[in-house]
């Protein structure tokens, strides 16, 4: 393999600039005089007040913990900071001409040194504004220069910067602010190979990284894809050649599917794993003597029975135990006043859902189409982290329906 020339210079990435228009100006108490602030991993120099300032340091110290552990590799020395409040604070020779007009609402992060293939000794430093969680942001960037002397492709070096921005300790549920959320809401759905889209270039608006975010927290947190997702990153890292494309072709209308069902349901609160689909459970057609159980529980999503479902063909269903749709209310399969804890159902078909349908805790339904019967505990996404407890659920087919021999679907294999 032809060597490559070494590579002297600069690589930077330039963030998060627009977000200030959409917010309007936030007023920050400021120290005026920049003063200097260390950690263990991080010189910080801020014209934040002292205790945010030691705050800020705590918050970064916390995760790099967490993205060192997650990446496998620890920082390979202290990371440089300039947080920014107010520029006009900061004398001409304390910050770079191309940096001032950055911090006012973004951030950049710029990587001086050598890098050849893999060898490579660089220095990255953060100018930031002090607002929006830029320097977390920004960390996580040279973090990357200093650790692997590469961020990656743009899509997974904004997106995971942003989950730096936003990760808490000890909690993988969506921690976004909410006009990150209420844009992704309102915005027609985007496809994966959109967002993942190798020809991107860093710096494009706030509304692309809210997009390259909510695809790595969904990847970084959902047990179908989270182990693929961490190679491919260290793969895109150490400059191996693994595209997204390759490395989930197998999966790839899978993981379509369950990235729309998270991107439905994204509030602040929300689980990935609770989107996370059972594509094992193999459904078979219920009959009058043959009785399928299942045990649903109340923190999960969508859960896969193993009933595959006739459209018109009615089915008897019993169920069994109580749970708790948060840590005191404990409730009946039923549901309570509010409809809260009922058991419903969608059948999912060719990767499309039916429209949701109660049951509650026993009767008689219709099909009202083909496919395999989901259920869950009802009750708001973002809300399930404190359910607890399970159900068991039996059902088989009811009466046979005129012309249809529910009898001769024994034993047959839906998928
Ligand atoms: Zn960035």
């Amino acid at each position: 393999m032809a060597e490559q020339p070494w590579n002297r210079g600069l690589a930077f990435r330039r963030c998060l600039v627009s977000v200030l228009t959409l917010l309007g100006t936030l007023t920050y108490a400021t120290a005026d005089e920049p003063q200097d602030y260390r950690s263990r991993n991080f010189v910080v120099h801020t014209d934040l007040p002292k205790e945010d300032a030691e705050q800020l340091l705590e918050k970064m110290e916390v995760m790099l913990k967490m993205i060192s552990r997650y990446w496998g590799a620890p920082l390979r020395k202290p990371v440089e900071c300039y947080v920014v409040v107010d520029d006009s604070n900061w004398p001409p020779a304390d910050l770079p001409a191309q940096a001032r007009p950055i911090v006012q609402s973004g951030g950049i992060t710029i990587a001086q040194g050598t890098r050849r293939g893999n060898v490579f000794n660089l220095t990255a430093t953060v100018y930031a504004s002090s607002k929006f969680g830029t320097a977390q942001h920004e960390a996580v960037h040279a973090y990357c220069y200093h650790t692997f002397g590469v961020t990656g492709p743009t899509w997974y070096a904004e997106g995971m910067a942003e989950m730096g921005n936003y990760w808490k300790e000890d909690d993988s549920s969506v921690t976004a602010p909410p006009y990150v959320i209420d844009f992704l809401k309102r915005s027609r759905s985007k496809p994966l190979s959109e967002i993942t889209d190798n020809n991107q270039r860093t710096g494009d608006g706030w509304q692309n990284y809210a997009w390259r975010w909510a695809l790595c927290h969904f990847l970084v947190n959902n047990p179908n894809y989270r182990d693929r997702f961490r190679q491919l990153g260290i793969s895109y890292l150490k400059q191996g050649t693994t595209s997204f494309e390759r490395a989930y072709a197998s999966q790839l209308q899978e993981l379509d599917f369950e990235f729309r069902l998270f991107m439905q349901h994204l509030g602040v609160g929300l689980n990935a794993e609770s989107t996370a689909w059972n594509w094992k459970t193999r459904p078979r057609k219920p009959s009058t003597k043959r009785t399928m159980t299942t045990k649903v529980y109340a923190k999960r999503g969508w859960q896969a029975t193993n009933a595959q479902l006739t459209q018109g063909q009615q089915y008897r269903f019993t169920t069994d135990g109580k749970w708790f749709i948060s840590s005191e209310e404990e409730v009946g399969v039923e549901g309570n006043a509010n409809g809260e804890g009922r058991l419903e159902a969608v059948l999912i078909e060719n990767f499309q859902l039916s429209e949701p349908f109660e049951l509650g805790s026993s009767g008689t339904f219709t099909a009202p189409g083909n496919g395999q019967l989901v259920l869950r505990c009802r009750d708001k996404w973002t809300q399930l982290n404190d359910n607890s407890g399970s159900i068991s659920v039996k059902i088989q087919a009811g009466r046979e329906v005129a012309g249809r021999d529910a009898a001769a679907d024994v034993g047959v294999e839906s998928r």
